[in-house]
């Protein structure tokens, strides 16, 4: 696909509109916090949204369809972040070095390809970002996606 300006706040709210009456995600509370300014990255909008999709449906399964999913967005530097941040048991320690490896899954026999975080890390970093995997102390998991900015005047 053709790199465009993508704005993050709203493919985030796009995405979530999506999701949100899915099965897993159907009792979870979103909580949006939201950069008050727009973030803008020049990417492939298909491939991101796919990121989004991935890092929400996981945060729901995790949660078992109920909990609280905090949405949040800003910038640092000349990046912008989002990150999608769950109230499920968190990432087992033991096997956080490998959540990112292609057809890594704990979920049942057919329940998970062990594929999403693996496309979506190759997805960011194809777009000059990276994406970080944390066990925050309140609990839950949290998956944070760093992008270039593009400036206004690019
Ligand atoms: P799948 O969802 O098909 O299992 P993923 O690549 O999306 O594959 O995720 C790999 C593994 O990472 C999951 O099976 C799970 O063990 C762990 N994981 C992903 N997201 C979360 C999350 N929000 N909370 C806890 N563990 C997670
Ligand atoms: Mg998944």
């Amino acid at each position: 696909g053709p790199r465009e300006p993508v704005e993050i706040n709203t493919l985030l709210k796009e995405m979530y509109e999506i999701v949100a009456d899915y099965r897993v995600l159907r009792h979870v509370r979103p909580v949006w916090e939201l950069s008050p300014t727009p973030l803008y990255t020049l990417g492939i909008r298909t491939r991101l949204e796919q990121v989004i999709l991935n890092l929400l449906i996981n945060a729901g399964e995790a949660m078992g369809g109920k909990g609280k999913l905090h949405l949040r967005s800003g910038r640092k530097d000349h990046r912008i972040f989002f990150e999608v941040q769950d109230t499920g048991p968190g990432i087992p320690p033991e096997i956080l070095p490998r959540i990112f490896e292609p057809f890594f899954t704990t979920k049942r026999e057919g329940k998970g390809t062990g594929l999403g975080l693996a496309i979506s890390q190759s997805i960011v970093k194809q777009h000059g970002g990276h994406l970080e995997a944390h066990n925050p102390p309140e609990g839950g998991a949290l998956f944070r996606v760093w992008l270039p900015e593009l400036a206004e005047n690019e």
